[in-house]
């Protein structure tokens, strides 16, 4: 039996996460769980699921629901997130943490779970992305595994089971292109907030439906790859393959690429990452109909049509504090885009501002990226809100 403390349940990868869960009673149980403002759902989550302790965003909320429900233990805010990740039940089993919330506020209670030595299923990619570097190295000291909830990553780390590190060429990272694919620059000038939250492949939370259209979400996900494989940017391709049915491939050193191929649905991956190492049964699964996809297409990725794909390279290479500014600068500027404060293209130019006018610190530690992820979002609300 696993025990699953579940960060962000209320969300897209959240809710297919208890899914997982529903579909294996006897492998898995849900003992903590954190969700933000959708107090609904987060009542309907404690009736099926009676768990130990629940974390939501505001104080407020957390009074109400002890009231209604006096046999479980409830938590708020940042402090609650950490709890979530550390909460000792003592059933037994074993503790495994899966962090599916939005945002940097991931990155606090995956290092507090690191340090109690729990394997983590990692969706949360701004995690990685602000900190990498600190988030491998405490990993490496306790011996925990973080397993890759996002679809290219665990298809990677699928391509490489029983494959010799040290024979990989590169990483192939797999890009549909989102809602905006066969748009023109030109075109992008006009789009509307609802036309960009309409993806063409997959269901997924606001933020990362927008980061897809930006294609900066394939560029979290190379620096993603790059701490998860320990890879260096120059062996890190993207490619454009708008079926999303390869979800990414690894090249060795003999030329042979192997490919990990599914149908979109993120419980493959959920579930991939919550079992290993065993494969488990994925009920009501449809198995991928090749002979009806027909063909699978690719086609070089234009830098120029996405420049945060080209920004995020460059901030990973530079390395140092450059992608905490570039995750910061994102997350401020899609919230701003969200709110219909700022247009689709002024995303980037807000994070190019921010990663123009930004002095790089090498080897960051937690303070300097905690205060840097606040100070970058602070001068963004401030000069565009
Ligand atoms: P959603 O927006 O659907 O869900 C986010 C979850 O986090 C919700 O439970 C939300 O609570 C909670 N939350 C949001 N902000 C805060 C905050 N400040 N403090 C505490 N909790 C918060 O996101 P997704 O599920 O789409 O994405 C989650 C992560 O997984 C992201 O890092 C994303 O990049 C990654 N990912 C997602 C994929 C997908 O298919 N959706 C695929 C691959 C990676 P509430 O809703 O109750 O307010
Ligand atoms: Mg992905």
């Amino acid at each position: 039996m696993k025990n699953i403390y579940l960060l962000g349940a209320t969300g897209s990868i959240g809710t297919q996460t208890l899914d997982v869960i529903r579909m294996h009673p006897e492998a898995f149980r849900l003992i903590a769980f954190s969700s933000g403002r959708n107090i609904e759902l987060t009542k309907q989550i404690i009736e099926e699921f009676q768990p130990a302790y629940v974390s939501v965003m505001e104080e407020e909320s957390a009074m109400t629901l002890e009231a209604l429900y006096p046999n479980v233990e409830f938590g708020y805010g940042a402090q609650g997130l950490e709890s979530v990740a550390t909460y000792q039940t003592d059933l037994g089993g074993e503790d495994f943490v899966v962090t599916a919330v939005m945002g940097s506020v991931g990155l606090l209670p995956t290092l507090k779970a690191i340090e109690m030595g729990r394997n983590i299923g990692i969706a949360n990619k701004e995690t990685l992305v602000t900190a990498g570097h600190l988030v491998m190295e405490k990993a490496k000291q306790h011996g925990v595994k973080l397993l890759p909830v996002d679809s290219e990553h665990s298809a990677i780390y699928q391509c490489l089971q029983g494959e010799d590190a040290k024979a990989i060429k590169k990483l192939i990272i797999t890009a549909s292109g989102g809602s905006f694919r066969d748009y023109t620059r030109e075109m992008l000038k006009e789009v509307t907030l609802e036309q960009a939250l309409n993806h063409p492949n997959w269901s997924m939370g606001a933020k990362i439906t927008i980061d897809s259209a930006t294609m900066m979400n394939k560029g979290l996900e190379v620096i993603e790859a790059h701490w998860l494989f320990d890879m260096p940017y120059e062996r890190i391709e993207t490619i454009l393959h708008r079926q999303s049915i390869i979800h990414s491939m690894v090249e060795f050193e003999d030329t042979s690429i192997i490919a990990h191929l599914g149908t979109p649905d993120m419980r493959i991956p959920i579930q991939f990452a919550m079992s290993y190492p065993e494969r488990m049964d994925l009920k009501q699964g449809k198995s991928l109909n090749l002979a009806e996809v027909g063909t699978l297409e690719f086609k070089p990725m234009d830098f120029e049509r996405f420049p945060c794909l080209k920004m995020a390279y460059e901030a990973g290479m530079q390395g140092g504090s450059c992608p905490t500014v570039l995750n910061a600068a994102n997350e401020a500027a899609v919230d701003l885009f969200l709110r219909n404060k700022i247009s689709f293209l002024e995303i980037e130019t807000v994070v190019a501002e921010a990663l123009n006018k930004h002095q790089k610190i090498d080897h960051p530690s937690l303070e300097q990226i905690l205060q840097l992820d606040q100070e970058v979002r602070r001068d963004i609300l401030a000069k565009y809100e």
